[in-house]
């Protein structure tokens, strides 16, 4: 069984660029794998030898209700519920959001594992932003800096 990891986030955290970096691509591949949607961006990705799929996403809105982003919030559900493992993004240059709070709220009603990754650390003021990002009760979270290495 191949996993899947889906990265999920509010927009603009990151969460393409973390793709591409994963799957070493700029173009993802259209997955072919039994049980998986097709219309999600699926890419394959290596860790220690073992392939999995990462799913990317839409931002994340879930108190919008109409119009794209409540049909991305559609795709980020359904892109979760297939999910064995959730990548959740947060954005350090922009500190932690309301909307944030939101997502944190859902992923864990989805009761999948969740991954808090704080992209943007090579941001100025990143680090300093940390400690807020503990308030989303998700534990200790993984510092990434997606763009630059
Ligand atoms: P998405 O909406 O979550 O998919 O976010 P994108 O991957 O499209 O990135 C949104 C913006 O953040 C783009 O301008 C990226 O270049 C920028 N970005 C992504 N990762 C980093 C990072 O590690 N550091 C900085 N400074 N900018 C980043
Ligand atoms: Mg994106």
């Amino acid at each position: 069984m191949t996993a899947v990891i889906a990265l999920v986030g509010r927009p603009n955290v990151g969460k393409s660029t973390f793709f591409n970096r994963l799957t070493r691509t700029r173009e993802a591949l259209v997955a072919d794998f039994p049980g998986l949607t097709r219309d999600r961006h699926y890419g394959t990705a290596q860790f220690e030898g073992r392939q999995y799929l990462v799913v990317d996403t839409g931002g994340f809105e879930p108190e919008e209700r109409e119009g794209l982003v409540a049909a991305m919030a559609v795709q980020t559900r359904l892109a979760i519920t297939e999910a064995d493992a959730i990548c959740f993004l947060v954005d350090a240059k922009e500190g932690l959001s309301a909307q944030d709070a939101e997502i944190a709220e859902e992923l864990r009603r989805s009761g999948k594992p969740i991954y808090l990754v704080v992209n943007k650390m090579d941001a100025k003021g990143a680090v300093s932003e940390l400690p807020e990002f503990h308030r989303l009760g998700l534990g200790m979270p993984y510092t990434i800096s997606a763009a630059h290495g």
